[in-house]
């Protein structure tokens, strides 16, 4: 039984006082909610904020990004040690916007997998194919290349808390959403994958989430397909009574 994970990804938005807002109403809409890991990650600068906010409650906060370095000369950069200090338990590993805008590679998400896994953090891995590479029939190929490359070489015994993310890029922040089957499809491909790469017992246990504009309308299909494990959601998280929706649904 794969427990599932919702998780909020609020990119580069809110400064403490919109968090504190979201929070306010939030809340009071988890009292009752025991189904779901609910993770919510906070720009870096909200993090202590958002930790103390959610002091007494199951909500798990997580980091978008981290150096795989255990520290050094990275001007900018966040390290491993320095979220779990804050008690950041979760982190975005590889988004496809830090692919993309940021240099992200394969590589990089594997070397911060190893530390993230060694600091006791769960990472959220994140895997998708963009538009042209879903158009030209090289989903499997991607997804292939880019869960192999994470997770080659590393003990699966060590990998257990991993999540897994599938986010078609194609799907973030477009209102275009993979149907319930599409993802399925792909979750299970990504499932066999694992089993493939490291072993059968930690595919079976993985939790992999869809991302890709999931909302208040479409997540109780998507989280319907025992295949889908929960998801990670960008701009319906935003809001709180939306972000609540998406956590009842599953
Ligand atoms: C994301 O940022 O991970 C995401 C899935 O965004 P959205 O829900 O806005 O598509």
């Amino acid at each position: 039984m794969r427990q599932p994970v919702i998780a909020a990804n609020w990119k580069m938005y809110k400064i403490p006082a919109e968090a504190q807002s979201f929070l306010t109403a939030f809340l009071p809409l988890m009292r009752d909610q025991r189904k779901s890991e609910v993770v919510l990650c906070p720009a870096a600068t909200d993090l202590t904020f958002v930790l103390a906010g959610v002091e007494g409650s199951s909500i798990r906060v997580g980091a978008q990004n981290m150096h795989f370095a255990e520290e050094g000369a990275y001007t900018g950069e966040i390290s491993a040690a320095m979220l779990t200090a804050l008690g950041v338990t979760h982190v975005i590993l590889g988004h496809s916007e830090r692919r993309q805008y940021f240099a992200e590679t394969d590589q990089t998400v594997h070397q911060k997998l190893i530390t993230a896994l060694k600091h006791r953090l769960t990472p959220i891995v994140c895997i998708g194919e963009r538009l042209e590479e879903r158009e030209g029939g090289k989903t499997e190929e991607v997804l292939t290349r880019q869960i192999g490359i994470a997770i080659g070489g590393i003990d699966p015994a060590q990998l257990a808390p991993m999540i897994v993310a599938y986010e078609p890029v194609w799907a973030i922040g477009t209102g275009k959403t993979a149907t319930p089957e599409m993802a399925a499809d792909a979750h299970r491909f990504i499932r066999a994958e694992v089993a493939r790469v490291a072993n059968k017992s930690l595919a079976e246990s993985l939790r992999i989430l869809y991302g890709g504009s999931v909302k208040p309308d479409n997540a109780a299909a998507l989280l319907s397909q025992p295949e889908i494990d929960g998801a990670l959601v960008g701009g319906a998280s935003l809001d709180p009574q939306s972000f609540a929706k998406i956590v009842n649904a599953a």
